[in-house]
């Protein structure tokens, strides 16, 4: 077995590590003796879908997503949009997570005019949401994620997109609705930056079941030895928990 990866805009978007959370799967993957291969798309290259199996869109600050429209409106869109509707996975972060929806206002009055792919908007305030926080999975029962968020976007999901969980700790999609990311098809999208997949290995693992899935049929994926991330992973959920 075999999995392609595209990282989108990799030199645009990234911010704290998010980068880190390809060298995980990658490195999950090759564990387990199945290939991979990342190809990077940035700002100029042509994106052609259907080459992918799995599409990740890391963070920006605001003038980086602005900078990104252009070439965001010169082909990409509709790649991803039919990317997406086709069930690729995705797994997008923060202002990745923004430009699948439909459009990004920014606290100063900016109008980032996003794809569309998912029915959410986001609205920038002036206090931004900044910390290590808490939720759960939906689909990954019993299971809670911990990660980092640093947003001035509040994001509303419209009727055809569920979120991906609730908010246990912090703040989420907007900080008022209790949710946190927001999953469509095959997308997954969240807030949470920075070493996700590292300390959520059972995350990691269900999206890349996904991804092959959709390729291979069921997949099942050999256990690996995930003391040291599921330790981590608990002393930061207690650690949230506790600072309520
Ligand atoms: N610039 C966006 C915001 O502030 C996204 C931030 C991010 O990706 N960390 O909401």
């Amino acid at each position: 077995m075999e999995l392609k990866i595209c990282h989108l805009y990799p030199d645009v978007l990234n911010l704290y590590g998010d980068r880190g959370n390809i060298l995980c799967m990658e490195r999950r993957l090759r564990w387990r003796g199945i290939e991979v291969r990342t190809t990077g798309v940035s700002v100029g290259e042509r994106l052609n879908a259907p080459d992918y199996d799995l599409f990740f869109v890391g963070g920006g600050q605001d003038f980086e997503q602005e900078v990104l429209l252009e070439d965001l409106h010169s082909g990409k869109d509709a790649e991803i949009r039919a990317a997406v509707a086709d069930g690729k996975t995705f797994l997008a972060i923060c202002g990745g997570y923004q430009m699948l929806g439909s459009y990004y206002k920014t606290w100063d009055g900016h109008q980032c005019d996003f794809i569309g792919a998912l029915d959410l908007y986001t609205v920038g305030c002036k206090e931004r949401m900044i910390g290590n926080y808490l939720f759960t999975c939906d689909e990954l029962k019993g299971q809670t994620v911990v990660g980092f968020e640093n947003h001035s976007g509040k994001t509303y999901l419209g009727g055809g997109v569920r979120p991906m969980g609730r908010v246990l700790s912090g703040r989420g999609n907007n900080g008022e609705d209790g949710m946190e990311g927001a999953r469509y098809q095959n997308v997954f999208a969240t807030y949470s930056h920075g070493c996700l997949l590292p300390k959520n290995p059972v995350l990691c693992d269900y999206i890349l079941k996904t991804a092959l899935s959709r390729r291979y049929g069921v997949v099942e994926l050999a256990p690996l030895d995930d003391t040291l991330e599921l330790d981590a992973h608990e002393y930061m959920a207690r650690r949230l928990q506790n600072t309520k």
